[in-house]
């Protein structure tokens, strides 16, 4: 399998180049160059498959000769060694939880199968490598504690000051060893400029080897379909299928998943009120914009960062676009009244980006009596305790996984926004690199 750049297609690479390379020079994406068709055999034995035999077969298309196939479900096993839990939450809906890792979010999935690809690739080629991620909440958790003592790779972690939660500042600088966290005063899209400037081969990247580990990575996007072959899999054709978009690498990935020949019906785009999909969609037009502060903090991205794939996958045709995948966004008080009424009702509790997702499900299925679907729960409730315990009136239990992260020595670096100041760092401590 190649892939190429969005932005220049006569740039192509196999998928070893495409991870590490992470965006391309001219900050474009890399794209697989066809998105693979999974055969008949494979949707026949898909329910009885556990997710990391999905991610051998499914992976191997994607990653080609670059990873051997038993190397391949070595990475799988040992990424996906948590579980995946579908609940039904009432008679038309099913949740998929996504958070039973050990960051308790979704992106665990990507990250994990991302450092195994690293820790391959390290193992054989010997290149002292630094990993670069912006994150709005959840990312750098995953990418801290899936890299963390990876030999010949050392990890830098910018997110925006007083904007994300204790408990997820404390996944990011609390680890220490090769994991570094850089404090950012500034938004999310001020530290995700900021990691594409490096990468973009500012001075700081002749260097050093940089790569992204942000969701354009494409690492980190393959791996994302495979729990949507698990779930349905698990529970049949035909459903619709709700994601929460913030960069829209998760939906990126759905979609990729539809057009392999899932069995999937219709598409909800669901955000909260960082817009500029659901805009695209009623409008045609595409306008990013700053990002706005909500209670679903890990999906604060004014100008998601796959949306050109999203696209891609649908042939850039607005048309088709339209008939596959329906947007709605929510503010945090529509977000605030969807976790209390489903607990009221089903006893189920959502997290705040789970709870946009399940909102855009019910939106849909209103309208469209008979259908059933899934949305995507991609954070653990008690991450966002101090927004949904009040919401629901009871305590929430911590995960075991995240009890460790409650306390620990917070050690970050203060930055100022602005690309000048991340150069300025990486050349001090790379100077000698
Ligand atoms: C990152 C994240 C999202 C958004 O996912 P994208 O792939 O960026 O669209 C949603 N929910 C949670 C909890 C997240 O951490």
């Amino acid at each position: 399998m190649q892939y190429y750049n969005l932005k220049d297609p006569r740039i192509r690479t196999g998928f070893r180049g495409a991870m590490e390379r992470g965006i391309p020079a001219d900050m474009g994406l890399f794209m697989p160059e066809r998105i693979p068709l999974m055969d008949a055999g494979f949707f026949r034995r898909l329910p009885q498959m556990t997710l990391a035999e999905i991610g051998t077969e499914a992976g191997a298309l994607y990653t080609g000769e670059d990873i051997p196939a038993e190397a391949l479900r070595q990475i799988c096993i040992e990424a996906f060694d948590f579980p995946v839990i579908i609940r039904q939450v009432d008679e038309r809906k099913a949740a998929l939880e996504l958070f039973h890792g050990p960051t308790a979010a979704f992106k665990d999935f990507g990250a994990r199968f991302m450092a195994g690809c690293f820790r391959y690739f390290s193992s054989r080629y010997d290149k002292r490598r630094v990993v670069l991620v912006a994150t709005s909440g959840d990312t750098g958790g995953a990418i801290a504690s899936s890299f963390l003592g990876v030999d010949g790779v050392d990890v830098i972690i910018l997110y925006p000051s007083e904007r994300v939660s204790r408990l997820q500042e404390n996944q990011l600088t609390t680890l220490g060893r090769n994991i570094t966290a850089i404090e950012v005063e500034g938004t999310f899209d001020d530290c995700q400029a900021m990691v594409k400037h490096a990468l973009a081969g500012g001075s700081a990247g002749d260097r050093v080897r940089l790569t992204s580990a942000n969701s354009i990575n494409i690492a980190r996007l393959i791996p994302q379909e495979f729990y949507y072959y698990y779930a349905i899999g698990q529970t049949g054709d035909g459903k619709v299928l709700s994601v929460p978009g913030g960069n829209f690498g998760n939906i990126t990935a759905a979609a990729m998943a539809w057009r392999s020949g899932l069995g999937i019906s219709h598409l909800i785009a669901a955000t909260n009120i960082n817009r500029a999909v659901p805009y695209y969609l009623e409008t045609g037009r595409f306008t990013p914009a700053s990002s706005i502060a909500t209670i679903a903090n890990a999906m604060d991205v004014g100008n998601p960062g796959n949306f050109d794939r999203f696209r891609r996958v649908f042939d850039d045709d607005h048309e088709t676009i339209v008939r596959s995948v329906s947007g709605f966004w929510f503010d945090d008080d529509r977000i605030r009244e969807q976790i209390r009424e489903e607990y009221c009702r089903t006893g189920y509790v959502l997290d705040p980006h789970g709870a946009i997702a399940s909102l855009g499900l019910d939106a849909y299925l209103d309208s469209h009596p008979g259908s059933t679907g899934i949305f995507v729960a991609t954070a653990h409730p008690a991450k966002f305790n101090d927004i949904v315990e009040p919401l629901i009136g009871r305590k929430l239990e911590m995960p075991d996984s995240l009890k460790g992260f409650l306390g620990g020595r917070k050690q970050s670096v203060k930055m100022k926004a602005g690309y000048s100041n991340l150069a300025g760092y990486l050349n001090d401590r790379y100077m000698y690199g």
